[in-house]
């Protein structure tokens, strides 16, 4: 199958869940995740609609910006933040998904040039604990939420994560709904945040159940990765 017939189907299913899971028509947004593949894919799915890409890697990411500057793409950093990568993320990205620490917070905001808009963030939350994972653990969430929301030139929009990955449909939505239930409490405690990012290839129909309101989609749009 094309990148294009791949995007569509993947765009149908997620208007199919919303209304499976009474979430309202278009609450679920997107985000096309183009790591390792090339501009010319990322360019197709493109010319079929798709706004918002999303990369982990840095050089990767910046050498595609440079090849698809002539598009208006809406780009998302995913991936882990060295400090030393913050200058050129903050000039470059839209969006950060992964931010689980105050010192990267601190150098986005003080690094974000002034021509551009706020930078929108998530924080990412390590919701299994898994040792091997990034993310600030559930408890230290409030914490790094309450210092990132006062950091200048940042808009802290919501949470990401990445949980383990689960084939059982119940227990993949058990989980996303702890993330949404963190993003609930701190929305409770006074933070407006909108946008929920769980959700990947294998596991996004539980995610869109669980209150999700951005998919990061790779595999079923672009097909297999090289690694
Ligand atoms: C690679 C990646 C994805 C996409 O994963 P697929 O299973 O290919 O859909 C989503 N989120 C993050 C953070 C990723 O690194």
């Amino acid at each position: 199958m094309t990148i294009k017939l791949r995007l569509k189907s993947v765009i149908n299913t997620i208007r199919e869940a919303e209304k499976e899971f009474a979430r309202p028509p278009g609450a679920v947004q997107c985000l096309a995740v183009s790591k390792t593949h090339s501009h010319f894919a990322i360019r197709d799915a493109f010319e079929a609609g798709q706004r918002d890409f999303g990369e982990n890697y840095l050089q990767e990411a910046l050498e595609k910006q440079q090849a698809l500057a002539d598009l208006d793409i809406v780009w998302h950093f995913i991936g882990p933040i060295q400090s030393n990568k913050t200058q050129a993320i903050a000039s470059h990205f839209d969006w950060v998904h992964s931010v689980d620490r105050l010192k990267i917070a601190e150098r986005l905001s003080a690094q974000r040039p002034d021509h551009l808009p706020d930078l929108n963030l998530l924080i990412q939350v390590n919701i299994d604990a898994e040792d091997s994972k990034s993310g600030v653990l559930p408890d230290a969430l409030l914490s790094l939420a309450q210092q990132i929301v006062s950091l200048p030139n940042l808009k802290l929009r919501g949470l990401m994560a990445i949980p383990k990955a689960q084939s059982d449909f119940d227990k993949a939505r058990q989980t996303f709904l702890r993330v949404q239930q963190c993003q609930s409490a701190l929305n409770d405690k006074g933070f407006a945040l909108d946008t929920l990012s769980i959700g990947m290839s294998n596991d996004f129909r539980a995610a869109i159940a669980a209150g999700s309101t951005m998919v990061r989609i790779g595999t079923a749009i672009f097909g297999p990765r090289e690694t």
